[in-house]
């Protein structure tokens, strides 16, 4: 099965790509590497070369809004009778801050890039897609856990590209029901990094999410985990999230993947969550537990736009594909720290 994989060499795309070569599925990866680097491509094939594996992976440098490279690449696989039959749709920007600051830049990249694509699947007869979506769609909310049919009310317009993005998706499977095969998982907080510590989360710049940053801290590129807040309405009045670790985020794409080839036609939104909430406390108790690291820290005012708890009902995931997350915070906190061990500046 060939499988197009857009964003395949960004942190979640690196660890699909890896999981679906290693179950025999023929990968393209399409990336503009505006957020990511070549290197990633090198040291999957370090993995596998090593396990001695036989895979097949294709790499293309282009963006998701050029038509022509997309039909070129759709035409390609008719051409050597490898057709897509399955589109991973990853590509896009996701930075809350910088969607503020340049919107037009995020409803240009992340709709109008998909619009493209899913014209361009519409054209060339591929009819099953998975999309990256998020918990970011739910908004401010103090009820958790969030289930499917929590109220959709985006704050950012990150968010609001993503709502724009599963409307999409939801009138074009009912523009032809019988064919489209979609599951549009909204992930919650996926960290961490495959156990080889050959690839992980690799932020441009001074991180802004809390995984990240404190595994910077830990390894002295920072100096101190600015705590956005310790008088929200929780328990130790840190804030509360859903921590997946990467690998079993991945996994819920093949089982997604499963799903979809076992159905004539379906249109799903699914949470992919650990269904666990953590507070920042919490995560930096566990790592220093996990590593042995002391993570210094000073508490901040809280940020804008920032939400007491949300973590996932993920129930509709465990039923609907099978799966269910694996790994524990400890697993996470091993496995990320061994990644930023082995790669203190990433893939540089
Ligand atoms: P990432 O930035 O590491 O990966 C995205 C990849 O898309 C990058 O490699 C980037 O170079 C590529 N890209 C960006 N614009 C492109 C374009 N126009 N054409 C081709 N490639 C392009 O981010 P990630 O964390 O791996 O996220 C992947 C997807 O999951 C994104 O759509 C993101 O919105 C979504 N998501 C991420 C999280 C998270 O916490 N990481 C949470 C919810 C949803
Ligand atoms: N956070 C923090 N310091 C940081 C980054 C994040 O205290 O440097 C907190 C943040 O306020 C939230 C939690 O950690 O309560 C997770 O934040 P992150 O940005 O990782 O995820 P998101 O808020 O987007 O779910």
């Amino acid at each position: 099965m060939r499988v197009l994989l857009t964003g395949g060499s960004g942190f979640i795309g690196s660890h699909i790509a890896l999981l679906l070569l290693e179950r025999g599925f023929d990968v393209l990866i399409l990336d503009s590497y505006v957020n990511s680097s070549s290197n990633v491509i090198n040291r999957i094939k370090a993995y596998l070369d090593k396990k001695d594996l036989n895979y097949k992976l294709k790499s293309i440098n282009g963006d998701i809004r050029d038509k022509k490279l997309l039909d070129n690449i759709f035409i390609d696989s008719i051409k050597e009778k490898k057709p897509i039959d399955t589109v991973i749709h990853l590509a896009g920007l996701k930075s809350v801050s910088e969607s503020f600051s340049n919107p037009l830049h995020y409803w240009d990249v992340n709709v109008i890039g998909t619009l493209n694509l899913l014209l361009t699947m519409k054209e060339y007869k591929c009819y099953s897609l998975v999309f990256s979506s998020s918990a970011t769609i739910y908004g401010l909310s103090n009820s958790v856990p969030m289930a499917e049919d929590h109220k959709i009310s985006p704050i950012n317009p990150y968010g609001k590209t993503k709502v724009a993005i599963e409307n999409m998706i939801y009138d074009l499977y009912n523009s032809n029901i019988n064919v489209w095969k979609i599951c549009s998982l909204r992930y919650f907080n996926p960290v961490g990094a495959h156990p080889s510590g050959l690839i992980g989360e690799d932020p441009i710049g001074i991180p802004n999410n809390l995984f990240p940053y404190l595994t910077q801290v830990a390894i002295g590129r920072q100096k101190s985990l600015n705590i956005y807040g310790n008088d929200w309405d929780t328990d130790d009045g840190s804030g509360i999230r859903d921590y997946i670790h990467i690998i079993d985020l991945a996994e819920g794409h093949l089982a997604s993947i499963d799903y979809l080839n076992s159905k004539e036609s379906c249109l799903e939104f699914v949470n992919l969550g650990s269904g666990k909430g953590y507070s920042v406390f919490q995560i930096i108790r566990q790592f220093e537990l996990s590593t042995g690291c002391k993570i210094p820290f000073s508490i901040e005012s809280r940020r804008d736009g920032d939400v007491a708890k949300s973590y996932a009902d993920i129930s509709k995931a465990k039923k609907l594909l099978a799966w269910t997350p694996k790994r524990s915070l400890e697993q996470i906190c091993l496995d990320g720290w061994n990644w930023q061990l082995k790669n203190p500046y990433g893939f540089q």
